[in-house]
């Protein structure tokens, strides 16, 4: 077995709020291993982004511990903290906004290279080429300024700025989401390239499930703070627990209305985190719920595929997803998108 480069016990953040306490992640115990994809899945506001933010110590949590390779990461002193921080490193949704519109790109990876003394002197302007090489761009673009960039391109900045470190582990935050859907495969080919050649490990924060399939090892699937199901990829799509996986998968689109599926299971907003429902926070939009499931929370139980559902392995059977994903037009055109690499292309 792989010992886990990043382990997350109990990890809880709750925010006070004038409207009251808002429960964003609650009680998350996961594991990363050395160069593993481990994708974090759930609708808008389930808490990917707050641990995210945690894992880099952007954030303090309420409770819980955060390990990277076997140091805690929230009673770090400040010299140790620097240290680490280089091995935990973010990209955003909209490196647009991360870039300093102000630097040039040649300027901006120069920094963190100096910063680490991973690079001083003459040495510097040929670490920057190798990086802008690595994510494929050309390094004499080095003097301009990100503005003059496309989205794609820009994303690729944002890669090398992360990667100027040496890195271990990297937080994807939405990372293609904002792209097209063309450019989106690029970036994502790029990232499982860099992940062998770096032997990176992943935390992968996304909504679309297409692009968790093509890239993670494993799958957490959080609902208002917590993980519902843990699973390998595969077997995750492949046969779904909780009925909140499912009803996610079932809601992947599919252009063909013939193939379109019930969507009725996620009928209505999720509840706000701040008045939480009591049991399991899933039980008003779940068509199994018993009363069991209003009054007692479940905890992730099985081995290796884990999931909270009082239910499970009693839940009725259901429609397998993955077949008729597997037909749909979108999967198909995804998979094309995925297949036409031209991974170091500049754009
Ligand atoms: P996701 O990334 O899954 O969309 P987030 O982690 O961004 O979710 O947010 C989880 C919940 O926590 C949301 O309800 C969000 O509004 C809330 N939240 C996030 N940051 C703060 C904050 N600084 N103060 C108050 N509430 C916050
Ligand atoms: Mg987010």
């Amino acid at each position: 077995m792989t010992a886990p480069i990043l382990k997350a016990t109990g990890l809880t953040k709750h925010f006070p709020t004038p409207g009251g306490l808002v429960r964003a992640v609650s009680d998350v115990d996961f594991t990363l291993n050395a160069g593993e994809t481990l994708a974090l899945v759930g609708e808008s506001g389930s808490g990917k982004s707050t641990i995210g933010r945690l894992i880099l110590r952007l954030i303090e949590p309420t409770s819980g511990q955060v390990e990277i390779d076997g140091k805690q990461l929230f009673t770090l002193k400040a010299k140790e903290l620097r240290a680490l921080r280089r091995d935990v490193q973010i990209i955003f949704q909209d490196p647009y906004g991360s870039l300093n519109p102000r630097m040039t790109v040649g300027a901006m990876l120069a920094e963190p290279l100096r910063l680490h003394g991973l690079a001083s002197g003459r040495a510097v302007e040929p670490a920057v080429a190798d990086l802008m090489r690595l994510v494929g761009l050309q390094p004499d673009q080095a003097n301009r300024y990100p503005h003059e960039f496309s989205g794609g391109q820009r994303q690729r900045i944002g890669i090398a700025r992360a990667l100027a470190v040496q890195p271990r582990i990297i937080v994807c935050d939405e990372a293609v989401s904002a792209l097209d859907v063309s450019i989106q495969a690029q970036i994502v080919n790029l990232l499982a390239d860099l992940r062998k050649a770096r032997g990176l490990a992943y935390l992968f924060i996304s909504h679309d499930l297409a692009i968790v399939r093509h890239i993670a090892d494993r799958v957490a699937v959080l609902y208002l703070g917590r993980i519902v199901e843990l699973a390998p990829a595969a077997e995750l799509f492949a046969s779904p627990r909780h009925p909140y996986t499912r009803a996610l998968l079932s809601a992947i689109p599919t252009p063909d209305p013939t193939a379109r599926r019930e969507r009725t299971l996620l009928s209505g907003e999720p509840p706000s985190p701040i008045n939480l429902p009591g049991g399991c926070s899933f039980h008003p939009r779940c068509p199994f719920a018993v009363e069991r499931c209003r009054t007692e929370t479940p905890v992730l139980t099985g081995a290796g595929h884990v999931t909270a559902c009082h239910l499970w392995p009693e839940l009725p059977p259901q429609p397998a997803p993955p077949a008729e994903l597997e037909t749909s037009d979108r999967l198909k055109r995804l998979q094309a998108r995925f297949q036409d690499e031209r991974p170091m292309a500049a754009l």
